[in-house]
């Protein structure tokens, strides 16, 4: 057996030197546990927050302790009544290639004809964020324009696709050239800009000729800057994440908003998706109705190999991914 701990703690972009391999033993289940292997593990950018020991909304990674996160895994060896040899469960476990625990972090897949990998996905945690974070904060309405950020990502692409639904007008961004076209093409948004193109600002305020009701924001930084200033009156903004700044070495400084914010009666709201558990169940039923009809599209960046967790989750700093990363382990 073999895991994956936090030998130190990271100064930008984590290094190999951040991430430790210890080979360990295989434990056998004692009453009420059962022994777990991964077939997919989520690498998720809120990791990076948690391997640093700033205070935040939920505790950092100990030194020396393994990594954990969401992961999608069958049951090999069951000591507890509700679960089966040869379930498929999914749950936040430690970055493992055998992990024997109890069963409170665990729940069983129902469905197994979807991709498993879509619970780490859309009919996951970035499904859930995506869904409640657009939808009870953002509201966007019939013909408004919503605009999101890191648009091609597992967030951003369902967030695009469910205000689509909504009947919204959408616009997303994205680094590049190919993934702006596959906003479009794809995902059919209405529109996508590529930020990291020199004429950002302008191709931006072209993109939103009627202004921006609801601004999804996932990025933060120079992005964010150009987007805020197009608000409309009573705009809405549910900030999920600001990447950008996940390995800055010194606070993000930027425009003061508030005016912006006073002027346009816009409300701005950080959320985080866990305080809308007791609805996961029915959006977790929506989401799933949504990718069968196939008004969602779901895209997976699949990396190989437990040994490569750590440059699977560089990708999400470097933009390497389209739709979910996850990793594969090798059964
Ligand atoms: P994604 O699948 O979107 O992957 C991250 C993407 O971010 C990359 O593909 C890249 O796309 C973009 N990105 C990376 N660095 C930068 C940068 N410096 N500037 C702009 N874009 C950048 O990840 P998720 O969908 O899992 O997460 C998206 C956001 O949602 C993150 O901010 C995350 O922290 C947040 N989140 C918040 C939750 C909550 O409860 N509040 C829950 C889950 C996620 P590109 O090539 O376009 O640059």
């Amino acid at each position: 057996n073999e895991q994956i701990v936090l030998a130190k703690r990271p100064e930008g972009v984590p290094g190999d030197d951040v991430f430790r391999f210890e080979d360990i033993d295989v434990r056998e289940p004692s009453d009420g546990e059962v022994l777990i292997r991964p077939s997919y593990v989520s690498v998720d950018p809120y990791m990076r927050g948690r391997m640093s020991d700033a205070k935040s909304y939920v505790a950092p990674f100990e030194i020396d302790e393994p990594l954990h996160g969401h992961v999608v895994g069958e049951i090999m060896e069951s000591k507890n009544d509700a679960f089966e040899k040869g379930d498929h469960v999914v749950g936040v476990l430690p970055w493992q290639r055998y992990i024997t625990v109890t069963t409170d972090n665990i729940s069983k897949i129902q469905n197994t004809d979807v991709p498993l990998h879509l619970y780490l996905s859309t009919l996951g945690m970035t499904g859930q964020t995506a869904y409640h974070g657009l939808l009870k904060i953002g509201q966007p309405k019939e013909g408004e324009t919503v605009v999101v950020s890191a648009a091609s990502g597992a967030v951003g692409s369902a967030v695009g696709q469910i205000a689509k639904i909504k009947g919204a007008r959408v616009v997303g961004i994205a680094g590049g050239e190919e993934k702006v076209n596959y906003l479009t093409e794809t995902l059919g948004f209405d529109a996508g800009v590529d930020y990291k193109a020199d004429d950002f600002a302008e191709a931006f305020e072209g993109a939103v000729p009627d202004g921006v009701d609801v601004y999804f924001e996932n990025v933060g930084g120079e992005v964010s800057d150009v987007v805020l200033e197009h608000l409309n009156t009573f705009a809405r903004v549910p900030v999920c994440g600001t990447i950008s700044s996940y390995n800055n070495r010194e606070d993000d400084i930027g425009p003061r908003i508030q005016w912006i914010l006073v002027k346009t009666q816009t409300l701005m709201q950080g959320f985080i998706v866990g305080n809308y558990a007791d609805d996961f169940e029915y959006a977790g039923r929506q989401l799933a109705e949504w990718v069968q009809e196939g008004r969602i599209h779901t895209e997976v960046t699949v990396e190989e190999g437990f040994e490569n967790i750590p440059g699977a989750f560089r990708n999400l700093f470097e933009g390497k991914n389209l739709g979910k990363q996850v990793v594969k382990i090798e059964g």
